[in-house]
């Protein structure tokens, strides 16, 4: 059993692969349950904005599960780029039938921080303001899973060196805190473990820090927006896992939590 709960299709505005593809390849490799997350963005500099089309979304979806119907678990998602700032949008979104909700922070304003352009940051005030951002995303709420927890890391480790936690342990443990208290899950995204960081979002500190602030709610996704991207990294991001002394992976179907544990993913 392998489950991957953050892959994206042409659904996305930054994606080429058809989802018939992802689906294709998914069986290829070994994965039973994948979660397409396309983007719905917001943010007016994003270049996913206003290229989301749920009727699109809905009828590839439809195909696909015809297609693959005895050979794979299709679950539907979006993910949706800074909650907070778009409520209008987000309670729009909370209506759709869909079997999960992401919540990602892009944007912290106006300074995109997926991308690479930190060159001549202050790499602390950029994850200091990171994690403010973050922490007004979950105290508003509103969706399922927080998506790539620490994603500042993809380009800020190349300049201010290796991630360092205890530098910004208060700030995590404070959002944490919330997500524990709404309910929200931490989604373990291996896309960092291809990219500059060479780490997933999160690492294993912060991880455990949500387990021993009560949290039990943890996802697993590549983020993938290739074919060889797909399933990159979800037995090494099970590992961190198990690690940080989760019982097992949880998945949703219609809104609602569903935990697989280890013993029945059979790893
Ligand atoms: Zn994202
Ligand atoms: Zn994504």
């Amino acid at each position: 059993m392998l489950l991957d709960y953050h892959v994206h299709s042409t659904c996305s505005g930054d994606c080429p692969i058809p989802m018939g593809d992802m689906c294709a390849r998914a069986v290829e490799i070994g994965i039973t349950e994948i979660c397409f997350t396309e983007h719905f963005d917001n943010h007016p500099l994003d270049m996913c904005f206003g290229m989301f089309s749920l009727e699109r979304f809905r009828a590839e979806l439809r195909t696909v599960r015809d297609d693959f119907c005895d050979r794979l678990t299709i679950r539907s998602g979006i993910e949706f780029g800074e909650p907070h700032l778009f409520t209008d949008k987000l309670a729009y979104a909370n209506g759709w039938d869909l079997d999960v909700l992401l919540g990602s922070v892009h944007w912290v304003d106006d300074t995109i921080v997926a991308l690479d352009q930190f060159a001549d940051a202050d790499m602390d005030l950029i994850y200091r303001a990171y994690f403010d951002e973050l922490l007004k995303t979950v105290t508003h709420g509103g969706f399922d899973v927080m998506a790539h927890f620490d994603l500042v890391k993809r380009f800020g480790v190349k300049y201010a060196g290796p991630f360092d936690f205890p530098r910004y342990r208060d700030r995590i443990a404070a959002i944490l805190e919330v997500m524990v208290r709404q309910g929200i899950a931490l989604e373990v995204n291996t896309s960092g473990l291809r990219q500059p960081c060479k780490e997933t979002f999160p690492g294993l500190e912060t991880l455990k820090l949500y387990r021993d602030l009560g949290g039990e709610l943890v996802t697993i996704g590549s983020d993938s927006h290739r074919i060889v991207q797909l399933g990159f990294g979800l037995s090494e991001g099970m590992d961190l896992i198990r690690q940080a002394g989760f019982p097992g992976i949880t998945t949703y179907q219609k809104r609602q939590p569903l935990l697989i544990t280890f013993d029945e993913i059979g790893s």
